[in-house]
């Protein structure tokens, strides 16, 4: 469906590992338009993963796909559209930076009110010059801001791909609630999707529990349109619930994986019973095959097949090697999962990684 790949994956603060990627739909090359989803890191770290894996944008099972490597720069000429769940730095830092250096035709700049909002604050000749605008007319080099709706409309990012967004609570600052987006992605020939979160709070902690509507959107989908889940997972166990900062820890994600898998069995369990009441079926035959519901509350493997990538996980940068705090965050979520077999996969997103969803 989409060939992704993770330009930067962490929570912060290594600032050369922020929430970056770049995705296109799987049948085509990247010519044909890029969407970046979020822009944390950019061009920049492109740049030094190229140097590692030269060919990390050639798709070689593609008969069409040129075997030249891309350079950073003619890459990031081919986003036709930056999706971006909410404006904190880590989310925006390349593409504020990136801004009216990037090559190619203009670019949307999608996201929630508030999110543009943000960025105009920032795109106002003082923090940064003025690189963006709501006219259709305007300069190529400039942004073009486009508000996303947020009721439950999928509005087209580039050819074949569309979006539906939902807010999600991100904590809470001095102006009241802060919110973020999740995103299902949806390749229209198809109609399959994946699930991009933002940074979120648990709901059972937010003062505007907000998650719970995208489960709902996303439980009657499962596995069959809907098998790949992009979720963060900032802070290890050890973190205490008053010092999240509107993230996540293994606790709370896996509390909102049971949420997901009790709403996926809700959703079976009405089609089992509308569906074997709607069909002509004799009576002797409807008193042998009573309607298969499962007791409520189990949901064990309602997430068959069901991929978790973990993202967001926050650095430490003490010198340790390689990514510890992941490492411990992906351990803690597994053995958590473990014991109640919801049958969910769970995976740790990596920086430099090509994922075909
Ligand atoms: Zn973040
Ligand atoms: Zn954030």
């Amino acid at each position: 469906m989409f060939d992704l790949v993770v330009v930067g994956e962490g929570g912060g603060p290594d600032e050369t590992n922020l929430s970056a990627y770049l995705f296109k739909p799987a049948a085509g090359p990247w010519e044909e338009g890029i969407v970046a989803l979020e822009a944390g890191s950019g061009q920049g770290t492109v740049q030094k993963l190229l140097q590692r894996d030269p060919h990390l944008f050639n798709t070689p099972d593609q008969p069409s796909a040129r075997t030249k490597p891309y350079s950073a720069a003619e890459i990031y000429s081919l986003v036709r559209c930056f999706l971006i769940s909410h404006a904190h730095l880590d989310h925006v830092n390349s593409l504020v930076l990136s801004a009216g250096s990037l090559g190619g035709p203009r670019k949307r700049l999608c996201g929630a009110k508030q999110t543009l909002a943000d960025l105009e604050s920032v795109f106002a000749d003082r923090i940064w010059p003025n690189l963006a605008s709501w006219n259709e007319d305007d300069d190529d080099h400039k942004l073009l801001y486009t508000l996303l709706d947020m009721n439950d409309a999928y509005e087209l990012l580039i050819p074949n791909v569309s979006v539906r967004s939902f807010p999600v609570s991100h904590g809470h600052n001095i102006g009241g609630n802060y919110d973020s987006t999740a995103f299902f992605i949806r390749y229209d020939p198809t109609g399959l999707e994946f699930l991009f979160f933002g940074d979120l709070e648990p709901d059972t902690l937010s003062h505007s529990p907000q998650t719970i509507n995208v489960w709902r959107a996303a439980a009657p989908k499962i596995p069959t349109s809907l098998s790949t889940i992009f979720i963060e997972c900032s802070w290890p166990s050890s973190r205490s619930d008053d010092t999240l900062y509107g993230h996540l820890k293994p606790e709370h994600l896996v509390h909102e994986l049971e949420v997901l898998a009790t709403e996926v069995v809700k959703v079976r369990n009405a089609a089992q019973v509308s569906g074997s009441s709607a069909r002509p079926v004799r009576k002797r035959q409807r008193m042998n095959n009573p309607p298969v519901a499962s007791p409520p509350g189990d949901v064990r493997g309602a997430l068959d097949g069901v991929r978790v990538f973990v993202i967001h996980c926050k650095d430490t940068l003490d010198g340790a090697h390689d990514r510890p705090n992941q490492t411990l965050i992906i351990e803690q979520i597994k053995a958590l999962l473990e014991p109640k077999e919801l049958g969910i996969e769970i995976l740790a997103a990596r920086q430099g990684m090509r994922i075909r969803i």
